[in-house]
């Protein structure tokens, strides 16, 4: 049976993730068993997700979002309790790979979402490479287009700024929480840019600008990474691994 250590030690190799500036550890995160023969990938290390693992008897729970967050109080109490509770009472390792897996050219998030789209990636950029930007396919050169894509890729409605019949040449992207990036975007050159997430600020900017912007969903545009990286483990040290998924609309 693998050993956690030696699994562990790929994903910080493959991932590179002593380059990153993080605001939570990548890696081991809680410990448990020291083999491994199944995974469960997850977005996040929500309390569902570590059930899951419990049910399924996994030794690790490999997630993109593990806990303690910079911005997080350091005190283990109410759902953080309960989740850290389940993980010791089975001994189930918990690791979360974060800004590494968001960055990866091949395996991360951004990576797999511009597989999924079909866009041409021609440059990663930007705070620690987390930027990219590319062409997009005839097929999806409208923000009407775009938005139809995503509803079909990524099952859900995407909400957005920009008028349905612009045409649009030039993407730029970042997964998840990403829309304090837009004026990087901006600045690019993009016709649109697509993120997890959208505040205030980027409905006036997407008006004041004619870039437009296109919120695809936090966990739905961040299910590619934690996947990929999973297979990768599948096929190096021949380890079980099913991914978890939830249906956030957030
Ligand atoms: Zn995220």
């Amino acid at each position: 049976m693998p050993k956690r250590q030696d699994i562990l030690q790929y994903c910080d190799e493959v991932l590179q993730t002593t380059l990153f500036k993080d605001y939570a550890p990548n890696g081991l995160q809680v410990e448990g068993t020291e083999q491994v023969d199944k995974i469960i990938t997850a977005v996040t290390a929500s309390r569902a997700a570590i059930d899951c693992a419990a049910a399924q008897n996994a030794q690790l729970l490999l997630v993109h979002h593990g806990m303690f967050w910079k911005s997080e109080p350091v005190t283990i109490t109410g759902w953080k309790k309960q989740r850290i509770a389940k993980l010791l009472a089975h001994n189930i390792n918990m690791a979360g790979y974060h800004l590494p897996l968001d960055a990866h050219p091949e395996l991360g998030n951004n990576a797999q979402l511009a597989q999924l789209f079909d866009w041409k990636v021609e440059k990663r950029f930007g705070e620690q490479n987390l930027m990219n930007i590319g062409e997009l396919p005839s097929s999806q050169n409208t923000l009407a287009k775009l938005l139809a894509a995503v509803a079909e890729k990524l099952g859900r409605e995407a909400m957005f700024a920009g008028t349905p019949e612009q045409p649009l040449k030039r993407i730029a992207w970042c997964t998840g929480g990403a829309q304090g990036f837009f004026q990087t975007a901006i600045d690019a050159g993009a016709d649109v840019y697509l993120t997890g997430e959208i505040s205030e600020a980027q409905y006036h900017l997407a008006n004041e600008t004619g870039v437009a912007f296109v919120s695809a969903g936090h966990h739905a545009t961040e299910r590619g990474g934690i996947r990929a990286l999973g297979e990768a483990l599948s096929a190096q040290f021949g380890v079980e691994c099913l991914f978890f998924d939830e249906a956030n609309p957030a």
